[in-house]
C-alpha cells in the first residue's frame, strides 16, 4: 500500500502541476554549450538534490544545516551557489550578473526562469555555479 504517498489526493495536485512546470524549466538548462559536468551539476541543484549543508542534516549526517560562510542562513543548494551574502562580489563581478543580486531568489527553478526570461547567459551561470560549489 502507498500510505501517506497519495499522490493523487486534490490537495497534492497543484504543487504536482507546478513541479511540472519548474521540471520543464530545469530541462531547458540542458541546453547551454556548458560542459556536461556543469549541466548536470545545475541538474542537480534544481532538484535540490546535492550534498547541501540541508541534505546531509535531513540525512542525519550534520547536526546542523546553517552555512558556513555566512553563518546565518540554511544551507540549501541554492543559498550556496547565489543567495549567501559573501558571493556579492563573485556574482557583482560576473557580466551580466551585477544587477541580479537584488533578486532575494531561494528557489532554483524559479530564479533559473527569471534569468532564462531576462535573457541572461545561462552557461555562464552554470559555470559560475559550478565553480562556487567546487
Ligand atoms: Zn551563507
Amino acid at each position: 500500500m502507498l500510505k501517506g504517498r497519495d499522490f493523487g489526493s486534490p490537495l497534492t495536485e497543484a504543487p504536482t502541476t507546478n513541479q511540472q512546470r519548474q521540471s520543464g524549466i530545469c530541462n531547458q538548462i540542458w541546453e547551454p554549450n556548458a560542459p556536461n559536468k556543469v549541466r548536470h551539476f545545475l541538474w542537480r541543484v534544481c532538484k535540490d538534490a546535492v550534498p547541501s549543508k540541508q541534505n546531509l542534516m535531513r540525512r542525519k549526517i550534520l547536526m546542523e544545516g546553517k552555512c558556513e560562510q555566512c553563518g546565518v542562513e540554511s544551507e540549501m543548494a541554492i543559498h550556496a551557489v547565489w543567495e549567501c551574502a559573501t558571493l556579492n562580489e563573485i556574482w557583482e563581478a560576473v557580466l551580466g550578473f551585477e544587477d541580479q543580486r537584488q533578486h532575494a531568489i531561494s528557489n532554483t527553478t524559479y530564479l533559473i526562469s527569471v534569468l532564462h526570461e531576462k535573457k541572461k547567459n545561462l552557461e555562464i551561470m552554470a559555470m559560475v555555479m559550478w565553480t562556487i560549489w567546487y
